[in-house]
């Protein structure tokens, strides 16, 4: 999934308002952001098959970002640098490290809704996936659902601070369904040029982030 992944972010920054949904952006992709990288370098794989799903063309070997042993360790290694480093001198300092951690660690469960089986527990078989983008209306539909639900749940749990702050969640969660509809139905294939595809999506991961990040500005938990 791509933007469905920002439903844990938002959930997230719902449960603890003092975590910085921008972050959690972040954090929420964390694995994906390392995973374009590692295949440019030859760490991890990624080869372009024509219509391998209905949804896209990436065959992927990814034990190291996409295990689910790994996924926990990414996860932990969140906690810890929030929890003895950024977030240090903070309020709320243990349950911002958590929800950092569980952040990291979400994208592995959603992203096991849509894959086909090419998530490993560890290195190798057994890899699961329940394989929805081979189904792509339904792929489609599943996570502009679960976007909107997560982004419910802040929406209820946050409220507005400036006068602009409903304005632009709205604006905000909008655009990021139509994020999806273009991936979806509009997008051509990408480039058989992995440089290009991790170029273009630590762009899309870091300017979504920053839309986030300043969207949020405009709210405050609710009291
Ligand atoms: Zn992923």
């Amino acid at each position: 999934m791509f933007v469905g992944h920002y439903a844990a972010a938002f959930a997230l920054k719902g449960k603890e308002p003092k975590a910085s949904l921008g972050m959690l952006f972040i954090a929420t992709q964390f694995v994906d952001i390392l995973f374009f990288p590692f295949a440019l370098l030859g760490i991890e794989h990624l080869e372009l098959v024509p219509n391998f799903t209905e949804v896209n063309n990436f065959k992927m070997d990814f034990p190291f970002t996409h295990g689910l042993v790994a996924s926990v360790v990414w996860g932990l290694l969140f906690y810890l640098v929030y929890n003895y480093g950024i977030a240090r001198k903070k309020e709320h300092r243990k349950s911002i490290s958590v929800v950092m951690g569980i952040a990291v660690l979400s994208h592995w469960f959603i992203d096991l809704i849509v894959h086909v089986p090419d998530l490993p527990i560890l290195y190798g078989e057994p890899k699961l996936g329940f394989g929805l983008w081979n189904y792509k209306d339904w792929a489609f539909i599943v996570e502009a659902l679960v976007l909107l639900f997560g982004w419910m749940y802040y929406m209820r749990k946050t409220q507005t601070k400036k006068p602009w702050g409903k304005y632009v969640a709205i604006l905000f969660i909008a655009f990021l369904l139509f994020v999806n509809y273009i991936n979806f139905y509009i997008a051509p294939a990408p480039p058989d040029d992995i440089a290009m595809i991790t170029l273009s999506s630590l762009f899309a991961f870091s300017l979504l982030a920053l839309l986030a990040y300043l969207m949020d500005k405009g709210r405050t938990a609710k009291t």
